[in-house]
């Protein structure tokens, strides 16, 4: 059959889900110029495809542009067509950012990173994701034969992620069933989340060439295993030198680096409502589950919302270089660039307020008092989106970061979606979000 080659623009959305619209090939250079037109209600289409609230409605224009530097051009050589698609910005018409663009957002919180502090933010992020096929035995957690049995979507996976310019780190079977996990090398700036985009997009790209089923939902059961987002953040100073640890410091971490977890800690129970942002991302955001139930910072405990992780003091390793800590309060049914971009917020302001983090945990804080709790800085982080959305709403400072109408536009977003799932039991809320993540 004659066809027309095609490649698409992209933005990773409220929803966290990737949209845009296709143009012939033959049109990129034109393209990358005037990008395509963009409707402002978009922001309001849910992961359920309803329209929230919008005030917007039927008007305006906007223009989302490729950037040719987030291109991902893949061919599968299957015979299947090529994937192609570029993840690019919305801009006015006159070219001005966008308030609700949220790799515009990304790009602003770095840049005042870098102009408040000199900072330049190195990230990577670790994604969690099943299979849906339960018909095959996967072997336990980390198993030799859990990676035998999907070897073939991981190398396939893992080239496609190479061919758009991700550095593929590391393929593991993860313990939960079905659970697989993969990590990138890590990137500065907004370059970091377009990998975590397309290490999304290119495994649900791999599973249709394969015909295998895979979800990113947080969690497919109200008592099953979480499937998590991990951002690992690091400094680079001016010069382009690791600028995070100090060996001296509490956990390794230098002055810099102690304050800006201290943000993040301290504006947690905000902005989990951007960084968890489903109704059952709250299921997996209990204690024991390996994830983030409490305001705490770990000492390579995986039971913290930021962890530090662990460096190898082997010959000929720097620590320096190696030396990160990993926010554990994420889920894929948000969008990478709107998570960093409030862990980059939360994080200066600590620095701007010279915050202090309280001392890293190495114990299970279930078993603590609300009152012991408290005495020690720590809170339980809020149960449900609705309670985050709540204290979203009551935080000036959060609010403070983003230009009309985003807020505004974020809440009517997030609490249509709750609507929309207004009777449902657990079990039918969890079928919901497997069915679009
Ligand atoms: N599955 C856990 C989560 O929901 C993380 C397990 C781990 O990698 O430590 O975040
Ligand atoms: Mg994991």
């Amino acid at each position: 059959m004659i066809q027309e080659e095609l490649a698409m623009v992209c933005c990773s959305d409220l929803s966290g889900h990737v949209k845009g619209k296709a143009f012939p090939v033959a049109d990129v250079a034109s393209r990358l110029k005037k990008g395509v037109g963009w409707v402002p209600t978009n922001a309001q289409i849910t992961a359920f495809n309803t329209i929230a609230d919008t005030p917007f409605g039927a008007l305006g224009d906007l223009l989302l542009i490729p950037d040719p530097e987030a291109e991902a051009k893949v061919e599968f050589e299957d015979g299947s067509p090529l994937e192609h698609f570029y993840l690019g910005d919305i801009l006015h018409t006159d070219g001005k950012p966008w308030s609700c663009c949220l790799r515009g957002i990304l790009k602003e919180a770095l840049a005042a990173l870098k102009s408040e502090t000199g900072l330049e933010l190195n990230s990577a992020f670790e994604l969690e994701f099943q299979f849906t096929d339960n018909t095959v035995d996967y072997g336990p957690g980390f198993g030799l034969a859990g990676f035998r049995e999907k070897k073939a979507f991981g190398a396939t996976y893992l080239a496609a992620l190479r061919s758009a310019g991700v550095e593929p780190d590391s393929f593991l079977k993860e313990w939960g069933e079905q659970q697989y996990e993969v990590t990138m090398h890590p990137k500065t700036g907004v370059r970091a989340a377009d990998d975590a985009v397309f290490m999304r997009e290119l495994a649900r790209a791999t599973s249709q060439r394969t015909e295998e089923r895979i979800t990113f939902t947080p969690i497919r059961h109200p008592e099953g295993v979480g499937n998590g987002v991990h951002i690992h953040m690091s400094f680079l100073d001016d010069a382009g030198k690791p600028a995070t640890y100090d060996p001296g410091g509490p956990g390794g971490l230098n002055e810099n680096a102690r304050h800006f977890v201290a943000g993040i800690l301290h504006h947690l129970p905000a902005i989990i409502a951007f960084t968890a942002p489903s109704a059952v991302s709250y299921a997996r955001l209990t204690p024991h589950r390996w994830s983030a139930a409490y305001n705490n910072l770990g000492y390579r405990d995986r039971e913290a919302s930021v962890r530090i992780c662990p460096v190898a003091e082997l010959p000929g390793m720097d620590p320096a270089r190696q030396f990160n800590f990993e926010f554990r309060g994420a889920d894929s049914s948000g969008s990478p660039y709107l998570q960093l971009a409030v862990l980059v917020h939360a994080g200066l302001d600590g620095i701007r307020n010279k915050l202090e983090p309280p001392e890293a945990t190495e114990e299970d804080l279930s078993l603590l008092s609300v009152s012991e709790l408290t005495k020690r800085g720590f809170v339980r982080l809020p149960e449900s989106l609705d309670d985050a959305l709540t204290a979203l709403e009551g935080s000036v400072t959060v609010k403070s970061w983003f230009r009309d109408p985003f807020i505004e536009i974020y809440l009517k977003h997030k609490r249509s979606e709750l609507q929309y799932l207004d009777g449902m039991s657990p079990e039918e809320t969890c079928a919901a979000y497997e069915k679009v993540y």
